[in-house]
């Protein structure tokens, strides 16, 4: 016996929002725990490079497919391609997410339905893309990615904050459904984490958060991608339907 066996190999995993941020991050640790990839997000040439780098790496090269959450027909392709390819899907990490933020009162309807399409309606979508053949192989994980924001709300993010809620719900209820198929669904509460998301905040607004941040720090992507690898990987064989925060103690 290996004694550092990589922790999902042989592993076929999709992650939506590959392509920057925190899914990036969650690409590079799972490959470089041996899991074969499938890697989506609209932008097509930062998929291409980001499947580059972990090639280059040393591992299996990832099936990119460039797509929209929010079009089903493409998630089920994917889908589709990944069974050709890899024969099965053991893991799905729902991360791709964006933010319209605005107060209520002038919020659009499109921002509104923006926000809820891609965070929360996507993930919907590729999580019924993908039930079938987990129930099939009897075994699966999904990871959805939520927010500390879906948990305690706030001021300017009604749409973000009533879509990451939404994940907390949909993630607890399809674990119901589908926990007797040995299928295991849990998701994450980042809080602050330093990526193009959090970027474009105004220093006065990030001041204020790191206030109330116990630890006094910014998370970084790959503290998000080490929880996706735990709740991915067989150190979490017992777990599902629950929400863990990575805050550094802003929610607690
Ligand atoms: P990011 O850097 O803006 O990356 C977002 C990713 O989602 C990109 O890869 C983007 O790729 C993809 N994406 C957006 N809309 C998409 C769509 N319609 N279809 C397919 N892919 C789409 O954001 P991040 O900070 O890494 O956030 C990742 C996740 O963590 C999000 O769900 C976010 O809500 C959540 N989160 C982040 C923070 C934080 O502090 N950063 C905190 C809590 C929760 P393309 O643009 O190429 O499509």
């Amino acid at each position: 016996m290996s004694l550092n066996p990589k922790k999902l190999e042989g592993k076929v995993a999709v992650v939506t929002g590959a392509s920057r941020g925190i899914g990036r991050d969650i690409a590079l640790l799972f490959a470089s725990e041996g899991a074969k990839l499938v890697i989506t997000a609209r932008n097509e040439e930062l998929l291409a490079s980001l499947a580059d780098e972990i090639k280059k790496a040393g591992h299996e090269t990832p099936l990119c497919v460039a797509l929209d959450v929010k079009d089903s027909e493409k998630v089920d392709e994917m889908v589709d391609k990944t069974l050709d390819k890899f024969g099965r899907v053991d893991i799905l990490v729902n991360n791709a997410g964006i933010t319209r933020d605005g107060l209520m009162l002038r919020m659009s309807d499109e921002d509104w339905d923006d926000v809820m399409d891609t965070n929360l309606k996507g993930a919907f979508i590729c999580m019924r893309a993908v039930a079938k053949p987990m129930m099939r192989q009897r075994a699966g994980r999904i990871i959805n990615m939520a927010s500390v924001i879906g948990l305690i709300g706030n001021a300017g993010q009604a749409n973000y904050a009533a879509s990451k809620a939404g994940i907390i719900a949909l993630t607890k209820s399809a674990a119901k459904e589908l926990g007797s198929r040995n299928i295991l669904i849990n998701a994450i509460a980042p809080g602050f984490i330093d990526t193009e998301m959090t970027r474009a905040l105004g220093d006065d607004i990030k001041n204020t958060i790191l206030k109330s941040i116990p630890v006094g720090i910014f998370g970084k992507p790959i503290d998000v991608a080490k929880t996706a690898l735990f709740l991915a990987s067989d150190e979490s064989n017992f777990i599902t339907g629950q929400v863990i925060t990575v805050d550094g103690g802003m929610v607690m």
